[in-house]
């Protein structure tokens, strides 16, 4: 097991990249510690599998290191490096029976046959793939397959780190909470570093002790799933955490003081002489209807449960409420009171006075 760290990392698919987009990975500073739980949460086309390849080895890094422990292992090839790697889609050998799939890569290492069948009968029991143990791979469904590509990603013990990229696409919903939860458990268990990468923040919150948040080939935040809720560092962490995210309304400064629609908003941080796009980033959670407050018109409430969301528009932006049940919501004359402490003020994205340091 080792501290794996990404030290000033770029790449481009491009023999000559010129332009910002023409970098999968922009730049990165990033240290794994060794035994974390780790969700890789973005959006589809940011750079997660680029990331992950570069980590086990599949791929070389354009520019910067990739150290284990310290060490440099960016020339290593991937069989020297440690890590188990699971892919989104199966990968199986559909010739050979589930058993003799989950003993290969200990096959492979030369592990004697009395340890290989002690790990493998483990992982099928984890996995559910004991009852087909001696079935061939070929014959099962998709789910069955991936079973097996998340067992064999397991099975090896001392791995420097096991990555997962996105390994549940293909799961059914109801074996995917199970899974995701055994997962969990695992590391507990084993206090292997695990890197998971998703698209769903819902998978990334319960899985992962800390969550790193990536767009557009960067790093945009690290943080506990509580962190990146309270204090999003970028809009873009406000807006893709949270179910409605952040509301993100452009506003004024004047003399260091927000102001949205020609009224003073309170925040919790300061922006003094702000070079870019200014804007207001408040979670629906920590807005309320008030008798005083910024004028807005109630378009749409949503029934969730528990909660009603509650669609405003407020000068043509769009505003976001999340209200316990029969909090009360005006016909006509609606206000909105921001909570302070929640609100804060961003330039060109990123939190004011916080710099773009993650
Ligand atoms: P993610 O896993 O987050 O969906 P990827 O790492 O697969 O993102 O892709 C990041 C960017 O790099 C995307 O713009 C994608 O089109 C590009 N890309 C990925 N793989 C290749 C490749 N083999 N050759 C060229 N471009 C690629
Ligand atoms: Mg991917």
């Amino acid at each position: 097991m080792a501290k794996i760290t990404l030290s000033n990392l770029r790449h481009s698919y491009m023999p000559d990249p010129k332009n910002p987009e023409d970098w999968a990975l922009k730049q990165l500073d990033v240290d794994w510690e060794d035994g974390g739980a780790y969700a890789l949460l973005g959006p589809s086309g940011c750079g997660k599998t680029t990331l992950l390849n570069i980590i086990s080895g599949l791929l070389t890094p354009s520019h910067g290191k990739v150290l284990f422990d310290g060490k440099d292992v960016t020339a290593l090839p991937p069989d020297q490096r440690h890590i188990a790697q699971v892919f989104q889609f199966p990968v199986v050998y559909d010739t050979m029976t589930v058993y003799d799939n989950l003993a290969f890569p200990l096959r492979n290492r030369g592990v004697n046959e009395r340890e290989v069948d002690i790990r493998v009968r483990e992982i099928a029991e984890m996995t559910d793939l004991t009852p087909m143990l001696q079935n061939r791979a070929s014959g099962l469904t998709a789910d069955g397959k991936q079973k097996i590509s998340l067992g064999r990603g397991l099975v090896r013990e001392n791995v420097n780190a096991i990555l997962f990229d996105e390994p549940l696409t293909v799961i059914d919903p109801h074996l995917k909470f199970l899974l995701r939860a055994k997962l969990k458990e695992l590391h507990q268990r084993i206090n292997n570093t695990m890197i998971y990468v998703t698209h769903d923040q819902t998978e990334a919150l319960t899985f992962a002790d800390q969550v790193v948040v990536m767009n557009m080939g960067e790093v945009v935040q690290i943080g506990t799933p509580i962190e990146l809720f309270e204090k999003p560092k970028h809009t873009f962490v406000g807006h893709f955490i949270g179910s409605p995210g952040m509301n993100v309304i452009p506003c004024e400064i004047e003399n260091g003081v927000a102001m949205i629609g020609g009224r003073k908003i309170k925040t919790a941080n300061k922006v003094d002489k702000p070079k870019g796009k200014t804007e207001i980033g408040i979670r629906p959670e920590f807005i309320n209807f008030a008798a005083k407050g910024i004028a807005t018109k109630v378009v749409k409430v949503t029934d969730a449960g528990r909660f009603d969301i509650v669609q405003t528009n407020c000068e043509g932006q769009r505003v976001n409420l999340i209200l316990a049940k029969g909090a009360g919501i005006p016909s006509e004359n609606a206000k909105l009171a921001f909570d302070p402490a929640n609100t804060r003020i961003y330039v060109d994205g990123w939190l004011s006075g916080e710099g773009q340091q993650i």
